[in-house]
């Protein structure tokens, strides 16, 4: 009786100081099996998004109700694209426009708001969106589309600094989640389209001053403590000239975090301009030396300095916009081997080692890929030549290349929107989308804060009936092992759980919860506006909650061209929903 009630003493001022604490680097690095909360972006660092809870299954999801819905309020109703994050009471997400939200997760009002002043001229290619805070102690820390990093006190919403990442006037902006890694904030940069240079960059939480700085473009220096550190990769070893000076790579989709390996992965964009021909006038088979490093790579970092551990490119020489950014999502196959995951925009899902960035297999998770016929043993892309966009040098007038109809489109097999992996089933569940496109490479010369592409294009569906396709994939096999269609393409994050569901939304507005074994439908709900948000659940008092956040918008409605009569019609829109399987009903057959 004594030692229980010294135990309950313990525990009891054990969780008074971790509220005086706020989220400690232990709920962080244990968020993926702490089911009371949702303290990072991924459900965990490893980006699995999957929950060990199964209050919540097969049987009963169908009285998945409505416990209450948030509305964004104001004028600004674009792309709604945030995850939301869930500690000690509150339910925190960002919008459109760079505004963060923290709500009473009980009753779902409103705590209080932050609205970002954003300056004129600020660039964001595609649209003005925001995937997440981070939260470490008592702040949180959101990225605001000025290119800015801004840290708050969780409790009132006061801002404690704000920090530059870079200069909004050179096409430098940022809508990711950022990532807390030992106390330090990660950050990547967004501007792809600008000629900008991708990084990642390190800072103290606690006062926002900067570590580490890691250019992901050959010939740049990064810096460690204010000092310069080492160059990335070797100057002029894979690109021409200057032509790295603005070499794009932009690191858009932030980061994972590998703790058995000790590794932040982080992946970078397109090369720039998007006209491959200034970058590389030769053939992949002439080597390594036109493959603009690291461009379309994956990248491991060490946290501590910020120096490049390894890395794996998926497009050398990229030349479709095929942005490297893909998550990097760490897990264990069935037979135990520690393995990282990803399914780029080119169209091809990689298995990678942990140790070191190598491949280890790949398959192609989207019909039809024109670009490459496949992947050689080190997973390099076999090129199909005259599916590269036409050089404009060799034309007639020198200003259009010959025209070609590339697979997968420029937007992707698979854009931003997160997969996740279940460790029920061992497979993934992949938002992705059947397209192509016409395109065609023109000349372009860099002006600062000036689009950088040198190409046009026209985005096409492939099938009359379908372009958005989740798929459930075995990554040890490269099966998909079930497929469902969706009318216009899919843009949201994925979510699975141990209750054997897979939750996602669409731009046609449905919540839908699939069986992890068949994709049959075992739910759905109707929220009004497109979803291209990442779901989340939690429990709390004993019952499990699911919440998503609707808001038509992102990338498709902006770059539409055929595609657009699929979209055209969708209302915009900003509501936060809140759903919980009430206690009564959770064991009802
Ligand atoms: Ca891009």
């Amino acid at each position: 009786m004594v030692r229980l009630m010294g135990a309950a003493l313990a525990a009891l001022l054990a969780a008074g100081a971790a509220q005086a604490a706020g989220v400690t680097e232990a709920d962080i690095a244990n968020d993926a099996t702490m089911t009371n909360q949702v303290v990072t972006n991924g459900m965990g660092r490893h980006l699995q998004r999957y929950s060990p809870l199964e209050t919540l299954n097969k049987s009963n999801v169908k009285n998945l109700f409505p416990a209450w819905a948030f509305s964004l309020g104001g004028e600004k109703q674009r792309g709604q694209e945030t995850q939301p994050l869930v500690h000690d009471g509150l339910m925190f997400i960002t919008g459109s426009y760079s505004r963060l939200y923290a709500i009473d997760v009980a009753t779902g009002k409103e705590v209080w708001q932050y609205d970002a002043r954003l300056p004129e001229g600020i660039l964001p290619c595609c649209d003005v969106v925001n995937r997440g805070a981070a939260l470490y102690g008592d702040k949180i820390y959101f990225g605001t589309l000025d290119a800015r990093i801004v840290a708050l006190n969780a409790k009132t919403g006061d801002v404690v600094w704000r920090k530059e990442i870079a200069d909004y006037k050179a096409g430098y902006s940022y809508t990711a989640a950022p990532m807390i890694v030992d106390g330090l904030v990660i950050t990547g940069n967004s501007g792809g389209e600008f000629g900008i240079v991708g990084e990642v960059q390190a800072r103290d939480a606690e006062t926002g001053e900067l570590v580490w700085t890691r250019p992901v473009i050959e010939g740049h220096m990064g810096t460690l403590n204010g000092q310069p550190s080492t160059m990335t990769g070797t100057l002029n070893a894979t690109w021409p000239g200057d032509m790295w000076k603005t070499g794009g790579g932009a690191t858009w989709l932030g980061g994972s975090y590998d703790a058995d390996t000790d590794t932040i992965v982080f992946g970078a964009g397109n090369p720039a301009p998007w006209n491959s021909w200034l970058r590389n006038a030769g053939t992949p088979t002439e080597g390594n030396a036109g493959d603009n490093l690291y461009a379309a790579s994956r990248i491991g970092i060490d946290p501590k300095t910020g120096e490049i551990k390894w890395h794996f490119q998926t497009t050398p020489r990229e030349g479709w916009d095929y942005d490297g950014v893909n998550e990097v999502v760490a897990y264990a196959d069935r037979e135990g081997n520690k393995r990282f995951a990803t399914a780029d925009r080119n169209g091809f899902f990689y298995v990678l080692n942990r140790e070191d960035g190598k491949f280890v297999r790949g398959f192609p998770f989207v019909k039809d890929i024109s670009w490459a016929s496949g992947l050689d043993e080190n997973g390099r892309p076999i090129y199909v030549e005259e599916n590269r966009p036409g050089d404009p040098t060799a034309a007639a007038d020198g200003a259009k290349g010959e025209t070609i109809f590339a697979a997968p489109s420029f937007l992707g097999g698979k854009n931003w929107m997160p997969m996740a992996f279940s460790q029920k089933t061992g497979n993934f569940y992949v938002p992705s989308n059947e397209w192509g496109m016409d395109i065609w490479n023109e000349p372009i010369t860099y002006k600062k804060g000036a689009a950088y592409l040198g190409a046009g294009f026209t985005i096409k569906p492939l099938y009359e009936d379908h372009i958005g396709s989740l798929k459930a994939v075995d990554p040890d096999t490269g099966s998909i092992v079930w497929e469902y269609k969706n009318d216009a393409p899919l843009w949201g994050g994925v979510m699975t759980t141990a209750g054997g569901l897979v939750f996602f939304g669409t731009p046609e507005g449905e919540f839908l919860a699939l069986d992890d074994e068949t994709g049959e439908v075992l739910w759905s709900f109707q929220t009004g506006s497109g979803i291209v948000g990442q779901p989340v659940t939690w429990e709390q008092d004993g019952e499990q909650y699911v919440s998503v956040i609707s808001g038509w918008g992102g990338a498709v409605p902006l770059w539409g061209g055929e595609v657009a009569k699929k979209v055209n019609y969708l209302n915009q829109g900003g509501t936060l929903w809140t759903f919980k399987l009430p206690k009564q009903l959770a064991k009802v057959e």
